[in-house]
Parts: C-alpha cells; sequence; structure tokens
C-alpha cells in the first residue's frame, strides 16, 4: 500500500508507492552506454590548461598545492568559462515596481577532477577522493573569508541524465550571496524540530537508523551511509557524519579518508551495479557567517540517481513519489558485497 512518510529534515511529506515500480534490480538492466572516449578537444585534459581561464588552484598527486607550471598536477580549480554568476556585481537589493531584484553576484567554479579524460568519478581511487573532498573543504573555507558570500553549494552532475555538459568528471562550486530555498528549508525544519524535541534532527535519524538497521547500507567510525526513510528517488543516498556539525569545511584530515571510503563506495555501485546510472550529488553545508545554526543544523551529503522521471504530479504539489522503498534498496545495495 502506498505510504506517506515525513522528511524530518525538510518537515515535509514524500510518498513511497511501489505500485508502478520496476523491482530494483531491474534497473541495473537499463545500461547507460558510457562513452569511453571523447573524439574532440577536452578543455581539461593535460596539456590544454590555457583553454580555461586563469586558474584558482593546482593540486598536484601527492594532494599538496603545486604552481602553474607544475605539469605532475592531479586536480585543478578554475573559474567557470560561462559563469551562471559573476565577481563584478555587487549584491545590492532593488526594487521594480512590487518586485525585488539583485545584481547576479557570485561564484561559480569549475574543479577539474583528473589530467587524464576519464568520465566516471569511479575512475578516481579512494587516495584521489579524499583529495578531492580536501579541495572541497580549502574552496569553501577560502571562499568564506569573503563577507559577501552567504553560503557555498557543491554538486556534481555525473552523466548527460544529470545535466553534464561537458563529460570529462568535474564537479562544480557555487558562492552565493543568499542561503538557496532547499538549505534555507532544512535550516527551518530541524529548527522546528529542535524547538519540539530539544535534539538535531540528523542526529536523532542517526541514532534511530544504526538501532533499526533497516536503511543502513554502511558505517565506519566516522560516517555512516543510509536510504532516507522519507526517500525521493531510488536509491536517494544520503553519507552522513556521526559526529554534530554544521558545517562541513571544518572537517579534519582523519575524517575527511573515512568520508572518502563511503563516497567511493557509493560512485562505484552506481558505476557497476546501476548501469553507470546518471546521478548528482551535493554536499549541504550550513551558512557561512551564521554561528546561530550550529546547534540544530547537522551537514550532510546526498547523492540522486537519474531513474526516474518526475511527472506532473510532483511539479504541481512538490510531494515526491518514491517507486521504491529505502528498505529494499538498502537491502540490494548490501547484497552485493560492495559495502562490506
Ligand atoms: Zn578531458
Ligand atoms: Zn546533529
Amino acid at each position: 500500500m502506498p505510504e506517506y512518510r515525513k522528511d524530518i529534515i525538510l518537515d515535509e511529506w514524500v510518498i513511497i508507492s511501489t505500485e508502478r515500480a520496476k523491482r530494483p534490480e531491474n534497473f541495473r538492466e537499463d545500461k547507460i552506454k558510457i562513452p569511453v572516449t571523447d573524439a574532440g578537444v577536452c578543455p581539461f585534459d593535460k596539456g590544454n590548461e590555457s583553454m580555461t581561464p586563469p586558474e584558482i588552484l593546482r593540486i598536484n598527486k601527492e594532494g599538496i598545492i603545486t604552481d602553474k607550471n607544475d605539469a605532475n598536477w592531479q586536480m585543478r580549480v578554475v573559474p567557470n568559462k560561462f559563469p551562471a554568476l559573476t565577481p563584478a556585481a555587487e549584491p545590492m537589493s532593488k526594487n521594480y515596481g512590487i518586485y525585488t531584484s539583485m545584481d547576479g553576484f557570485g561564484l561559480h567554479e569549475v574543479v577539474i577532477h583528473s589530467p587524464e579524460h576519464i568520465t566516471n568519478i569511479s575512475r578516481l581511487d579512494i587516495r584521489q577522493i579524499k583529495m578531492l573532498l580536501d579541495v572541497y573543504a580549502r574552496r569553501i573555507r577560502d571562499i568564506k573569508t569573503s563577507t559577501k558570500i552567504e553560503s557555498v553549494t557543491l554538486m556534481l552532475n555525473q552523466g548527460k541524465d544529470a545535466g553534464a555538459s561537458i563529460e570529462h568528471s568535474h564537479s562544480q562550486i557555487f558562492g552565493l550571496p543568499l542561503i538557496p530555498p532547499v538549505l534555507e528549508k532544512e535550516i527551518y525544519g530541524t529548527a522546528r524540530y529542535f524547538k519540539r524535541t530539544k535534539k538535531c534532527a540528523m542526529c536523532a535519524i542517526i541514532e534511530f537508523e544504526l538501532a533499526e538497521d533497516k536503511r543502513v547500507v554502511y558505517k565506519n567510525d566516522d560516517f555512516i551511509i543510509i536510504q532516507p526513510y522519507a526517500s525521493r528517488n531510488p536509491f536517494e543516498t544520503w553519507i552522513v557524519p556521526k559526529a554534530h556539525e554544521a558545517n562541513f569545511e571544518n572537517i579534519e584530515d582523519g575524517r575527511i579518508l573515512n568520508f572518502a571510503d563511503c563516497l567511493k563506495k557509493v560512485v562505484d555501485f552506481f558505476y557497476f551495479e546501476l548501469g553507470g546510472a546518471s546521478f548528482n550529488y551535493y554536499i549541504h553545508t550550513g551558512p557561512l557567517h551564521l554561528e546561530e545554526f550550529n546547534l540544530h543544523y547537522h551537514w550532510n551529503f546526498e547523492l540522486i540517481p537519474k531513474l526516474s522521471i518526475k511527472a506532473g504530479f510532483e511539479v504541481a504539489t512538490g510531494i515526491d513519489i518514491c517507486i521504491t522503498t529505502p528498505e529494499y534498496t538498502a537491502e540490494f545495495m548490501k547484497s552485493g558485497g560492495r559495502f562490506a
């Protein structure tokens, strides 16, 4: 029977309805063709560094910051050549009749994951994924020094169906002068939960999920991987730090490795067991200059595979229908032995 479930982080309902579902193992059959090489010239490949705008950061194979002349690089961070927002604007709000506007101020950076032309993040080994998470934390800390930026959104579009326009593996960082609606909803949702229970909603989720052990896919000393109770999408996956903290960017070295351990396992699962399905991932980290949220906000990392299409009902109501149960997908993920 279909069921309404409440997401206690966002404080909103979703519908879990398996009536129209394929069995989870059938997602495997939706093999999405994985391009092996690109015939054209790729601006992110080694040797084509001059095709990107002047770089912000270069990391060598050992994960150490290096200079622009070091040909032995592993990752580069550059401004987006076609930015959605510009640092040249001023984030001042203006009135236009009954409306409000603001010049399109913001930072839009690209993290190039590898000098080789790889098209899936699962091609990175765990050491390189740790390096990538280090780059994320470093860039957020740096962006945070700007008083004009209120929040940082960090995401990956893996595959065409997830919106990737350049197939060379890369992620994007946005520094915004405002708090985007999803983060704002998480903050208000968790604030309401905290007011009612005197507890952080995510800490409560971790405690309950570990005790019940129905939707936990994997855990190490510092992180757990779960299929969320009020899942919006088949195989929606959360990686959550066990320690209560509002901001990802303060994470220390030892815990980054345990985060990388989780992320590597999930991206390998998507690549090898879900036929290289396209997916988005993103970090929700607390707003940059507002310490008042530290009590109830708990940073988190979400991966959303593109396995089902949102239709009119979702668009009309804002209520997502998930065609698999998170209990079933958790079982399925564990059964393959990748999360042992
Ligand atoms: Zn390339
Ligand atoms: Zn917490």
